[in-house]
């Protein structure tokens, strides 16, 4: 049986909570269901935010960024290290990412890069219009320094938390909740799943309500349609929100088990010349893929000496993100840093970290590279 990176991983609860959903009749974008899952998820962060289930991550990111007054000519300030949804909305909007660089601490956005990058920005009046850092593999960004920046320039705050539900910046403080907004995804392979769907959380009502009406078309309060801008079909299906309601009954074990794949993972293969994603203390991620870096020089081996044995063995690995400043669609982009992240690209593998992946799944996982890393010392 293959072993995948990240499955979807259901309880008992969804087909349940779907079934309600039928007997509802609301198979549409709004129900009952729908209202329940947003308000579900509200509750989860325990702060004062709102919250608006949609079609995808990406169309949250969409939405937060033309609600931030994003367009043509203004500038978003980014992480290079993410996916294309996190990043695409950008160009949906016509405006210009800027790449920036991750720590080697905590592998999320280096705020002291962007510190100095703001001050110069300033002076010379060019300051982004939003930045949007990435909770990478389910790590929450600097969120208290991230926003005391966005405060001291007066510039939108939007967290990638695609990545992130369920992580914890402080305790009592939620990956999800900070910025101006942040955007949930429950794609397929992501810590929960609706099967695919998005959430735009903000702490605006203001931005609560116009992203409501912009993924619904844009409809002006009228008895026919009337329109005065343009809108989107972004809202989340009622049916994918009752399976999202069923998820939310497990989504802290689902991350305790995560966390508990990352610790199996670390404590058999932390050896010289393999390094694990740190986790910046007081932190706790969702360790929604487990990340490390393998060093050739001290193993002998490259991450893609691993990843192509796995496959061998039908054992699904991926490289970290493809850093987006070395994407070709981004050739020619400003970027600030030192090449942490195309370090990790070139030397960095995901491994298999499905919730439902069983403890001997893994012990084969950790057997097959244990094997290839004494042959090649
Ligand atoms: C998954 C993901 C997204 C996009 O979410 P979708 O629901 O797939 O559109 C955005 N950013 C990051 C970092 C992601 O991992």
């Amino acid at each position: 049986m293959r072993i995948y990176l990240s499955r979807p991983h259901m309880s008992d609860h969804e087909e349940l909570r779907v079934a309600e959903a039928f007997a509802s009749n609301f198979v549409a974008p709004l129900g009952p269901q729908l209202d329940a899952f947003e308000a579900k998820i509200t509750e989860y962060l325990s702060a004062d935010v709102h919250c608006v289930g949609l079609s995808s991550g990406s169309a949250a990111l969409h939405l937060a960024l033309r609600i931030a007054g994003v367009g043509r000519g203004d500038e978003v300030w980014i992480s290079s290290m993410t996916f294309a949804g996190g990043i695409f909305p950008v160009n949906y909007l016509n405006a210009t990412p800027r790449f920036f660089d991750l720590s080697p601490e905590s592998w999320t956005i280096d705020t002291d890069l962007l510190a100095e990058e703001l001050a110069k920005a300033a002076k010379e009046n060019r300051l982004p219009k939003a930045i949007v850092p990435t909770d990478l593999y389910g790590q929450s960004v600097a969120l208290d320094t991230l926003e005391a920046l966005a405060a001291q320039y007066d510039i939108r705050l939007i967290l990638d938390s695609a990545e992130s539900l369920g992580a914890t910046y402080t305790e009592g403080r939620k990956a999800g909740s900070g910025g101006d907004a942040a955007i949930l995804s429950f794609n397929g392979n992501k810590i929960i799943t609706t099967s695919g769907g998005g959430m735009l959380v903000t702490r605006h009502k203001a931005w609560a309500d116009e992203a409501r009406f912009l993924a619904t078309q844009a409809r002006d309060p009228a008895p026919h349609y009337e329109h005065s801008t343009y809108g989107y079909n972004y809202r989340l299906s009622n049916i994918c929100a009752a399976i999202g309601l069923g998820q939310m009954e497990v989504l802290d074990d689902r991350v305790t088990r995560r966390r508990e794949i990352f610790s199996r993972y670390k404590s058999a293969l932390e050896l010289p010349g393999i390094s694990f994603m740190p986790e910046p203390e007081g932190q706790r991620s969702t360790r929604w893929l487990t990340a490390l870096t393998i060093d050739p020089s001290e193993t002998g081996c490259t991450r893609e000496d691993i990843r192509l044995m796995l496959l061998e063995h039908q054992i699904e690995a991926r490289p970290l993100w493809k850093p987006m400043h070395v994407q070709p669609l981004y050739t020619g982009s400003n970027y600030h840093g030192g090449g942490v992240d195309e370090y990790l690209f070139s030397n960095g593998l995901c491994l298999p970290s499905g919730s439902d992946m069983s403890d001997a799944q893994q012990d084969e996982v950790i057997d097959h590279i244990k094997k290839l890393l004494a042959s090649r010392t």
